[in-house]
C-alpha cells in the first residue's frame, strides 16, 4: 500500500491549476477565467476517485493536456476548457448534454469528437483506423479536436513509463504511425520531434540512451564550434542594425538515429548534428529582403553548397513552414546548415498554425488559406473514401509523408501534389472527367505516358480521348487518394455492369435447360463454381471468364449430388491455430494470454531469434507469425490490427537454431574469407546457410546467413569475427524481404 498525503496532493493540484491560469492569462477575455475555473471544478469532481497508472491523481492529466495546449500549441480558452474536460464524458458519469448546457455547443462538439476517437474496443477489422478516420472527419468541423488530441497523446507518451509493456507497444506504434506524421502535417515540429524521440526511447531504449549521452558529451565542444563559426557573421550583422538572435539547434535523437541507420554510419560520422539558426526581428513587409540580406552576409564568409539552398520564404511549404536554409563549408572543413528566418516564421515552425492565428490580421493571409486548403483536401478524401478504413489510413499516410511537387497548368496555375504524383494524378486533380479520359500528357511540350512522375516546375497539358477508360493498372500509376478512389469508383461501376450482364446470361441459359431461376439455384451455381459471392459469379460469366456453356455441367453434377465442399470459413483458421497445442518439447516461444505453446512461424521480414523483444501476429492463412518489435512492419501491424496481436515470450534453455544475417565489412586480403568461415564453422560450430561476398573494390563486403541459438550466441560470434585480421565491422541485418506479415 502506498500512503497518500491528501492535503499535500490537494495543494499540488491547486498549484498546477494556477500555473495553467498564469500562462493563459495574457489572452483571456471577459468571462474566460470563470469558464476555465468551472471546467476545472467539473473535471476535478468527476475524476476525484480516479488515479493514473502511476498512482497520481487523475486530474494531473487533463491539467497537463491543457497546459500543453497553451504553452506548446498556442491555443485559447475553448481548447483549454475542452482539454480539461476531454476524458470526462468517456470515463465518468457526466453526459455530453450536461457539457453542452454548461459550456456551450462549441466545447461539446470538440469533446464529442475526442470521445469518439477514444472509443477503442479492439474488435473487428481495425478500430484504430476507423477512429482515426472519425477524428479527421471532425477536423473539417473544428481543427481543435485534433490539436487537443495531439496534446493528449503527447502527455500520454511523456508518462508512458508506468504502463505495462503490451500497452506501451500499442501506444508507441500508433504514435509513430499516425500521430507524429499528423503533427508534422499540421506544422507542429516540436511536438512531432518529441513524439518521434519518445517512440525511439521505448522501442530501442539502449540506442536512444547511447545517442542522448553522446549529444551531452559533445555539448562544450559544440558550443565552442558554434561561437567560432558565428562570430564573424555576428559582427557584420551588428553593423546592419538588424535585431537578431543566433541559436545552435541540435537535431532530434530520432533524426540522428534515422540518419545513422539510413547511411549505415556511426554517430561520429553524422555531419549535421546541429543547425545554426538566425532569427530576425523584422517588420512583416521587410521579412523577405532581410532574410536574403542575412544569407548574403553568411555566404560572404562561408562557401554555400548550391545543391542545398532551400527557399521556403518565397514559397512556403503546405503546412505553413517558412524558412531560408543553406548549407555552408565551415573553416574546419565541416558542412553546417544555417537556417534564416524571422521571429514570426520561427513561432509558426515550432508551434504550427495555431501560433500563426495569433498573427491573424497582418498581411500574408496566403497561409491562412493554406490551412483552409489543407482542411479542404482532407474533407475531399474523407468524402470519397467509403470503403476500407485501413486502406484509407494508408492512402492518407502516403499523402502525409510525402513532400510536395509544384507544377503548373498550361495557363500557369500552380498545383501542389504529393511527391511521386504522376501525370494521371494531375489529370484527376484538374477534374474527375479529365482523369477518366486521360490518354497521356504533354510535359513542357514533350509527350509523356500516364505514369510519368511529375517534377518541380513542370508545365502539364493533359490529352484526353472519349474512348479512354480506367483499368486496374491505373491504380499502380497514381499516388493521390483522390485519383485512387475515382479510379476505383469507375472500376466498381464497370464491374456492376458486367455482373448484371452475367446475370442475364445465366437466366437465359437456365431457361434453355428448363431449370427455373431462383435464389437457391443461383447459390448452388455459385458453390459449384467455387465463387465467394454471387456477384463474383455473375461478374465472371459477364466477362466470359466462366464460359456460359459450362453452366450445363452444373446440371449433370446437380443430379449426381456430389457438390464441391465449402471451404472452411476464414476465422476458423485462427481458432484452429490458436488452440493447436504442440506436443513435442521443441517449442521455444510461449504465445497468447495464457502463454500456451501453439503453432507459430518466425516472420521472414525480421528473423527473430531468442532474446529479441517479440510479438505474435495472427495471419489470415499462415497461422501465427512472430515478429520483432523493431521489425519495419511492426508499427503498421500493431496499430492497424490490434485485435490480431498476441503476446509472445521466449522460453529459455533452448538448443534450437535460428536464422540470422550478419554483414561483415573489411579490407580484402588473401585468405580473409577462409579465416571468417573458419571462425564460424570450426571454432564456434555454427551452421551457415548461405554466404555472399563482394570484393570488387578491395573492400570485403560479405553477407552471411547462419543458424544460431540466441542473441547472446550471436554477440559472441560477432565479437570473435571482429577480431579476425582485416575485419572492420560486423553487424546484424534484417532480411531484404520486407513485405511479409499480412
Ligand atoms: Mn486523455
Amino acid at each position: 500500500m502506498v500512503t497518500v498525503d491528501v492535503e499535500e496532493e490537494r495543494k499540488e493540484i491547486i498549484r498546477r491549476y494556477r500555473k495553467l491560469l498564469r500562462k493563459a492569462k495574457p489572452f483571456l477575455k471577459d468571462d474566460d477565467a470563470k469558464l476555465i475555473k468551472k471546467a476545472f471544478n467539473v473535471s476535478l469532481e468527476a475524476h476525484k476517485e480516479m488515479r493514473r497508472k502511476s498512482g497520481e491523481p487523475y486530474i494531473y492529466h487533463p491539467l497537463a493536456v491543457a497546459q500543453i495546449c497553451v504553452d506548446e500549441i498556442g491555443l485559447g480558452t475553448t481548447s483549454i476548457v475542452a482539454a480539461l474536460l476531454h476524458d470526462v464524458v468517456e470515463d465518468t458519469e457526466i453526459e455530453l448534454d450536461e457539457i453542452k448546457a454548461d459550456f456551450g455547443k462549441k466545447v461539446a462538439k470538440i469533446i464529442d469528437g475526442l470521445t469518439k476517437i477514444a472509443g477503442v474496443f479492439d474488435y473487428g477489422t481495425s478500430q484504430q483506423a476507423e477512429n482515426f478516420r472519425k477524428m479527421l472527419l471532425t477536423l473539417s468541423e473544428d481543427v481543435r479536436v485534433i490539436l487537443v488530441k495531439l496534446a493528449d497523446r503527447l502527455h500520454n507518451m511523456r508518462t508512458l513509463g508506468s504502463m505495462p509493456r503490451h500497452k506501451q507497444l500499442k501506444i508507441i506504434s500508433e504514435t509513430i504511425y499516425l500521430y507524429a506524421p499528423l503533427a508534422h502535417r499540421l506544422g507542429l515540429y516540436a511536438i512531432k520531434s518529441e513524439l518521434e524521440d519518445l517512440w525511439l526511447k521505448y522501442t530501442e531504449t539502449e540506442i536512444y540512451n547511447g545517442i542522448a549521452e553522446k549529444i551531452a558529451e559533445n555539448k562544450t565542444s559544440r558550443a565552442r564550434f558554434i561561437r567560432n563559426f558565428v562570430s564573424p557573421i555576428q559582427d557584420e550583422l551588428n553593423k546592419t542594425g538588424l535585431n537578431f538572435e543566433v541559436k545552435g539547434r541540435p537535431k532530434s535523437i530520432y533524426s540522428i538515429w534515422n540518419k545513422m541507420k539510413k547511411q549505415d554510419i556511426p554517430f561520429e560520422e553524422v555531419y549535421d548534428l546541429f543547425a545554426i539558426r538566425i532569427i530576425l526581428d523584422t517588420e512583416h513587409e521587410a521579412e523577405k529582403a532581410a532574410c536574403w540580406q542575412v544569407y548574403s552576409i553568411v555566404t560572404d564568409f562561408y562557401t554555400p553548397n548550391p545543391d542545398r539552398l532551400r527557399d521556403w520564404v518565397s514559397t512556403p511549404k503546405a503546412n505553413g513552414y517558412e524558412s531560408l536554409h543553406t548549407t555552408v563549408m565551415s573553416r574546419t572543413g565541416k558542412w553546417v546548415e544555417v537556417q534564416i528566418r524571422t521571429k514570426r516564421m520561427d513561432e509558426i515552425a515550432e508551434k504550427g498554425y495555431a501560433a500563426h492565428w495569433k498573427y491573424k490580421g497582418g498581411p500574408g493571409d496566403s497561409h491562412e488559406s493554406g490551412l483552409a486548403q489543407w482542411i479542404e483536401k482532407v474533407r475531399e478524401m474523407l468524402e470519397q473514401n467509403d470503403t476500407n478504413a485501413i486502406e484509407f489510413v494508408d492512402d492518407f499516410r502516403a499523402n502525409l509523408f510525402h513532400d510536395e511537387v509544384f507544377v503548373f497548368t498550361p495557363t500557369g496555375d500552380l498545383k501542389i501534389l504529393p511527391f511521386g504524383a504522376t501525370a494521371l494524378d494531375f489529370a484527376f486533380d484538374i477534374h474527375t472527367e479529365v482523369g477518366a479520359k486521360c490518354l497521356g500528357a504533354k510535359v513542357n511540350n514533350k509527350l509523356v505516358p500516364l505514369n510519368y512522375p511529375l517534377k518541380n516546375g513542370d508545365q502539364i497539358e493533359i490529352l484526353t480521348s472519349v474512348k479512354q477508360k480506367p483499368t486496374e493498372d491505373w491504380l499502380r500509376f497514381v499516388v493521390t487518394s483522390k485519383a485512387k478512389s475515382k479510379i476505383k469508383d469507375t472500376l466498381k461501376e464497370a464491374r456492376k455492369q458486367a455482373a448484371s450482364d452475367g446475370k442475364e446470361i445465366v437466366k437465359r441459359k437456365l431457361k434453355q435447360m428448363k431449370i427455373p431461376f431462383d435464389g437457391d439455384v443461383a447459390n448452388q451455381l455459385r458453390a459449384f463454381f467455387d465463387e465467394k459471392t454471387i456477384t463474383d459469379f455473375y461478374y465472371k460469366v459477364g466477362k466470359g471468364i466462366i464460359d456460359a456453356s459450362e453452366i450445363k455441367k452444373y446440371k449433370d453434377v446437380k443430379t449426381d449430388k456430389t457438390r464441391p465442399q465449402r471451404a472452411k470459413p476464414l476465422g476458423q483458421h485462427y481458432i484452429d491455430d490458436m488452440t493447436k497445442v504442440k506436443t513435442a518439447g521443441k517449442d521455444i516461444l510461449l504465445i497468447g494470454e495464457d502463454m500456451d505453446m501453439v503453432d507459430y512461424r518466425l516472420a521472414k521480414c525480421c528473423n527473430p531469434i531468442p532474446g529479441d523483444d517479440v510479438f505474435g501476429f495472427v495471419t489470415v492463412n499462415e497461422g501465427i507469425k512472430v515478429h520483432r518489435t523493431t521489425c519495419p512492419n511492426a508499427p503498421e501491424l500493431l496499430s492497424n490490427h490490434g485485435n490480431r496481436i498476441v503476446k509472445a515470450k521466449w522460453m529459455s534453455d533452448q538448443q534450437n537454431a535460428f536464422l540470422a544475417g550478419l554483414r561483415i565489412i573489411g579490407t580484402d586480403r588473401v585468405g580473409l574469407m577462409r579465416d571468417v568461415t573458419d571462425v564460424i564453422s570450426n571454432e564456434l560450430k555454427v551452421n551457415m546457410r548461405s554466404i555472399s561476398i563482394d570484393t570488387e573494390t578491395g573492400i570485403f563486403d560479405g553477407q552471411i546467413m547462419l543458424f544460431i541459438n540466441s542473441t547472446v550466441h550471436l554477440e559472441e560470434l560477432s565479437a570473435k569475427l571482429e577480431k579476425v585480421n582485416g575485419v572492420m565491422k560486423v553487424s546484424r541485418f534484417d532480411s531484404v524481404d520486407n513485405n511479409e506479415g499480412m
